[in-house]
């Protein structure tokens, strides 16, 4: 079993002092530098000109490009999108990176996949939270926290993870449980829950299931709450206390129909996909294509989110939504939602 750490076992004192660099300022990095810098340590936020600078200005954060940020600090946590990180550390980050300061990420992916490769003398760590941004600080702020994964690449000054210890504490995140992992291992298991379950397994079961009522002639609106918005109360459930606790709560004629035809819907063929899945990510393949797809300017990209974001379920479900304004009020900023 794996040892999970918690506040009382972490001493933060190998943060304290060390100045911090967070790159980026949008879903992990605002996050990241408000329970950090709550938390008790300083932080400057380096970007580049423009919506997220003026937004960590307004928070009231010291604002640096990326270049000036990466050379004054100590510790440099690197939270821009994936795909621009390899070109955003080449051109203004290496320079910056002196022997016994730390790089460090929210993910694997760059580091595993060798898309980043730092010098030696330099400490490599990872702390992942295991949530989305914006709920990671509504948790922070909430006195809770969401979990996270630490792991050690390059040890280069003897203290690299007490530093990822330490961070993942200023997160909030042992308030919930830290776990020791690797990079390969949370790149690997983070790529496969999104895909399959987290993000592309929930969010095709929820459209699958919209669009067999839908056209079996049934209202849409009918078909949103029984399909998608009831999932939240459902997924609550789950989340405090199981599927027991969620199954506890509904009726038994609602719970046979879950033992006995939820395994004709996600059968056997599901879980031989899903092992198909895992292995276009441990071989590579899955990276490949995403690096690809980046460097030809995201066609196939651009052309799905499309796609998805004006679905029908997604035209029903925003009117809907609009009329229960309790259900997403102040909880995540609505302009950058609807931009895309
Ligand atoms: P976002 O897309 O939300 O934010 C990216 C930030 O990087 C924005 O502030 C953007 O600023 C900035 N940026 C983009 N390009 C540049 C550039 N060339 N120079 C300077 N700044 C730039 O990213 P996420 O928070 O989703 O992801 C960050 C990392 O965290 C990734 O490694 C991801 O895998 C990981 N992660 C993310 C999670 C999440 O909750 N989203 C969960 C766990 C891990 P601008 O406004 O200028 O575009
Ligand atoms: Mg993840
Ligand atoms: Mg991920």
């Amino acid at each position: 079993t794996a040892k999970v750490y918690y506040d009382k076992d972490i001493n933060e004192n190998v943060l304290q002092g060390k100045k911090v660099a967070i790159m980026g300022y949008g879903s992990q990095g605002h996050s990241q530098a408000q329970n950090l810098r709550d938390s008790g340590f300083s932080v400057t936020v380096g970007v580049r000109p423009g919506k997220s600078w003026e937004k960590a200005e307004r928070d009231g954060f010291p604002v640096k490009t990326v270049r000036e940020a990466a050379a004054e600090a100590d510790v440099v946590m690197m939270l821009l999108p994936d795909e621009r990180q390899p070109e955003v550390y080449y051109k203004e980050v290496e320079e910056g990176l002196e022997p016994g300061n730390a790089l460090a990420f929210s993910h694997g992916f760059n580091i595993h996949f060798t898309q980043i490769v730092p010098p030696k003398d330099v400490d490599v760590f990872m702390v992942a939270p295991k949530g989305p941004g914006h709920f990671c600080r509504r948790e922070y702020l909430n006195g809770g926290g969401v979990p996270a994964f630490y792991a050690v690449q390059q040890n280069a000054s003897g203290q690299a993870e007490e530093l990822a210890l330490a961070w993942a504490k200023g997160l909030g995140a042992a308030r919930a449980g830290v776990l020791k992992t690797t990079f390969k291992e949370e790149t690997e298991t983070d790529l496969f829950g999104e895909q399959a379950v987290l993000m592309g397994g929930l969010t095709h079961l929820i459209e699958a299931g919209f669009e067999t009522l839908v056209e079996a002639g049934y209202q849409p609106e009918n078909a949103y709450f029984e399909t998608c918005h009831e999932m939240k109360m459902l997924t609550d459930l789950i989340y405090e206390n199981g599927l027991t606790g969620m199954r506890y709560s509904c009726s038994d004629t609602s719970k046979f129909g879950d033992f006995t035809v939820g395994r004709y819907v996600i059968d056997d063929g599901v879980k031989t996909r899903m092992k198909k899945v895992l292995e276009n990510i441990q071989s590579g393949k899955f990276a490949r294509d995403w690096v690809l797809e980046n460097k030809v300017g995201r066609p196939m990209f651009n052309s799905l989110q499309q796609k998805e974001n004006n679905s029908e379920l997604e035209r029903v479900g925003r009117e809907l939504r609009r009329l229960m304004p309790f259900v997403k009020d102040g909880k995540q900023d609505s302009e950058d939602i609807t931009a895309n």
